[in-house]
């Protein structure tokens, strides 16, 4: 099967072709990305009027691309997938409108996805990891723990409480006076900083369950800043690049031990072959990667990081959820809705009554 997939639910308008005949390994054939970052750097954060009104712009430019990189024209696809939900509504409008302007116009199938499930379902589509595994996925809006039984069927063990650890990222670059997205540069920052120097919040780091908290974090890093501008008149390069350090240990260590809480839940209730992914644009972090991958060592089991380019948002994840969809018998029509809340673990239901 072959499947191009939009996505549109936030700030990179993206398009992608992938092809899968198992048993051999999926194929990404492209896999185009039109990021905003310039659109919005001036705001601070997401304007979701002129990303909706950039998604319009660009989402044609997109397919155009995905489709003449993969070496195929519209015809010679099997389906259209789409992310309906969950983002930013003008976005997921956008690119729904399109799908279905695509589809009515050559008859293809037409599939709406959750945007969640193409970031927890990324772990198929690079490593053919199989059901069930235990999924972190920690993005820019979400952190959770989710069971993925099949690609329609998930159960959460637990999550955030209040901010998404990427917002966390956001929102301390943002304070620091550092470029947005937050991750990459906190991350960089991070690099020659001294994470021990300031002593940063790990909430609920000891309760015994798989729930977290990170606002209050972001809060203290505000509170450090305050201080350290107070005492010196303004943050030298070693004062953000402690604070980076310090924060982003912080969120890697409340991750990880939170992790090992949810593997020993998921490793009672599923005991054969037992695999940890991770996904979502937080997952791009190289210090959580390496603390999650070391904690998969110490409880021996398989841990899968999808690349980089596959943790952020692109259309890649979306096309195979729609692909895995698809195989189901999963089909969407014309009154596929665009969904602004659309949460994973109950995406069955709502889905099964459309189309078909
Ligand atoms: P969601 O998927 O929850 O709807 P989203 O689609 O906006 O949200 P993603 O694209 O999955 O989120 O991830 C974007 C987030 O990932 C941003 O908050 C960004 O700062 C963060 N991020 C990207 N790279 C890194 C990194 N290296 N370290 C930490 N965070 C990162
Ligand atoms: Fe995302």
């Amino acid at each position: 099967l072959t499947v191009l997939g939009l996505e549109s639910s936030c700030d990179d308008t993206a398009a992608a072709v992938i092809r899968h005949a198992p048993p051999a390994r999926a194929e990404i054939l492209s896999n185009v990305v039109l990021g905003q970052t310039d659109l919005h750097a001036a705001f601070g954060g997401v304007v979701p009027e002129l990303a909706a009104r950039a998604h319009a712009e660009k989402l044609d430019l997109a397919v155009e691309a995905a489709l003449e990189q993969a070496g195929l024209t519209l015809n010679m696809v099997d389906a259209i997938a789409v992310t309906a939900g969950p983002g930013l509504i003008g976005g997921v409008l956008s690119g729904v409108m399109l799908a279905k302007g695509l589809a009515a116009a050559t008859g293809l199938p037409m599939i709406g996805v959750n945007h969640l499930a193409g970031h927890a379902l990324t772990p198929r589509l690079t490593d053919g990891v199989e059901f069930p595994y235990l999924m972190l996925l920690v993005s820019g809006g979400h952190c959770q723990f989710l069971i993925a039984h099949g690609p329609d069927h998930f159960t959460r063990l637990g999550g955030t409480i209040d901010d998404a650890p990427g917002e966390a990222f956001d929102k301390t670059a943002k304070l620091l006076a550092l470029p947005q997205p937050g991750g990459p540069s906190v991350q960089a920052q991070a690099a020659t900083g001294n994470a021990t120097r300031f002593a940063l919040p790990r909430p609920l780091i000891d309760r015994d369950d798989c729930n977290m908290s990170f606002s209050g974090l972001k809060t203290a890093v505000l509170r450090t800043r305050d201080g350290l501008i107070a005492e010196h008149g303004g943050l030298r390069a070693s004062d953000r690049a402690d604070l980076c350090a310090g924060f982003q240990q912080a969120v890697a260590d409340v991750l990880v031990a939170k992790s090992r809480r949810a593997l020993a839940q998921y490793m009672e209730l599923c005991p054969a072959r037992p695999v940890f992914a991770v996904a979502g644009g937080v997952a791009a972090n190289t210090v959580l990667r390496a603390g999650l991958e070391g904690l998969a060592r110490d409880m021996g089991l398989r841990f899968v990081a999808p690349p980089l380019a596959l943790c952020t948002d692109n259309a890649a994840m979306i096309a195979w959820a729609g692909l895995e969809r698809l195989r189901m018998g999963a089909r969407d029509d014309m009154t596929l809705a665009a969904r602004p809340r659309w949460p994973l673990d109950q995406s069955a239901a709502p889905m099964l009554g459309s189309g078909k």
